[in-house]
């Protein structure tokens, strides 16, 4: 257990303060690796990832809190653990498509994509593929990183969720660790959020970003996640929110603030 400074531990309650009263935390702990906050004046870019067990994860999760980092010029990298290649379709390969659609919806994100290249419901969780995953996180230097919430009924999210647990623990969590939901009931259960970001002023990006995923019906998906962002602003006291659990042990880290 590592010791917490007195600055750190006011840095917390800092976090908890403001999280509560604003919906956004606003303080690094200066205990860890100490991270400027993200908002306007900001003269620190960070590097973020959002890592997604499909094509389309990241941006229903966190397409506001994506836009909000890349609108203050941070980079963000939306990691896709597969192509989307899965297909009820014999012989018919949709990636070519998918990854299209995961083009599109980066460059409104303004975002890059990057694939981890494992298949499409059929997700692998073993040495081999810790260690690759890893190669991927060292490569990217994140600061800090988005994942499911691994309690979900999809395979696909539960793997990735592990992939970047794990990294995580073997790079020492060094980068600020944060969980997302995405299709609640259906993928997404038990989650209780830690942390909110305002996306009020950002949700037509959002919309845009998940409907360029057009072949996986968004009509569908993206009225539930709607749902679940005005249910979370109303918790946390805005239009819309995203929200997360950060991860206990994990540095704390400001998410992208209100300008
Ligand atoms: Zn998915």
């Amino acid at each position: 257990m590592k010791p917490i400074s007195r600055r750190g531990m006011l840095g917390r309650a800092g976090v908890i303060a403001t999280t509560v009263a604003g919906g956004f935390p606003l303080t690094a702990n200066a205990a860890e690796p100490s991270f400027e906050a993200t908002g306007p004046g900001s003269r620190r870019k960070v590097k973020v990832v959002v890592t997604g067990g499909h094509p389309g994860d990241p941006e229903y999760g966190c397409g506001g809190t994506i836009v909000r980092y890349t609108d203050l010029g941070h980079e963000v990298v939306l990691l896709y653990l597969n192509r989307g290649d899965w297909s009820d379709r014999p012989g018919y390969d949709p990636s070519p498509a998918r990854v299209a659609e995961a083009a599109n919806a980066c460059e409104i994100l303004k975002a890059r994509p990057v694939f981890a290249g494992q298949h499409d419901g059929k997700a692998v969780v073993d040495q081999a593929h810790y260690h690759e995953f890893q190669s991927l996180l060292e490569t990217e230097q994140p600061q800090v990183v988005f994942t499911h919430w691994p309690i979900d009924n999809h395979a696909d999210h539960r793997a990735i969720s592990m992939l970047v647990y794990e990294a995580w623990l073997r790079m020492g969590r060094k980068f600020a660790l944060y969980f997302y939901e995405v299709s609640n009931g259906e993928d997404t259960v038990q989650f209780t959020p830690t942390h909110y970001v305002d996306i009020s002023t950002c949700v037509s990006r959002k919309r845009s970003a998940c409907y360029a995923h057009a072949s996986q019906s968004p009509d569908k998906y993206y009225a539930l996640q709607e749902l679940v962002t005005r249910m979370r602003g109303a918790e946390s006291g805005h239009k819309q929110a995203e929200a997360y659990v950060r991860h206990v042990q994990s540095p704390d880290f400001s998410l992208p603030l209100a300008t």
